[in-house]
Parts: C-alpha cells; structure tokens; sequence
C-alpha cells in the first residue's frame, strides 16, 4: 500500500495519503480530505526512513502552529525539537 516515498493513494477519494504517525508497527495516513488509512511499517531502509521524514516534517508544521496560537505554553517541547531531520 505504501510507495516508496512513503505515501500512498487514499481509497475513497485517490488523493496522495501522507504518514502522520506510527503506533506497533502499523503507518497511520490521512489524505488532504481527512480521510484516515493504516499501512504496515516498511523494514528498516529508505522506505521507513521516509515515512519517518514526514511524520518529523508534519510534527514541526504543527509545533509552529501551536506557537502561532499561544497553546501549550507550558508543554515541554524539547524533545520534538531535538528531533533528528530525515531529509
Ligand atoms: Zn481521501
């Protein structure tokens, strides 16, 4: 189900479904229309290193809007931010 990069086609609507996170080895993905799939997690490689990179990528885009939006001030977000970069 997943490609190569990491992301894979949505069932109901085909729009590219992209990582948003990984729970016992299963890939969660959700389509620009908020459609929700599960894929299981590719072996150690570059297949697992991209859906790594962008649930890292998705993870900073969302940090950034809780700072925009003044939530979570006292969250401690050092460990997202140490995060390391896959790409
Ligand atoms: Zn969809």
């Amino acid at each position: 189900m997943l490609r190569a990069d990491g992301t894979a086609d949505c069932d109901a609507c085909e729009l590219p479904m992209f990582p948003l996170s990984i729970e016992r080895g299963t890939v969660h993905l959700e389509c620009a229309n908020r459609h929700h799939g599960e894929a299981p997690l590719p072996p150690d490689g570059p297949g697992r290193r991209a859906v790594e990179s962008w649930i890292t990528r998705r993870g900073a885009q969302l940090h950034e809007q809780h700072e925009r939006w003044g939530t979570d001030a006292d969250m401690d977000d050092e460990e997202e931010r140490s995060g390391e970069e896959h790409i």
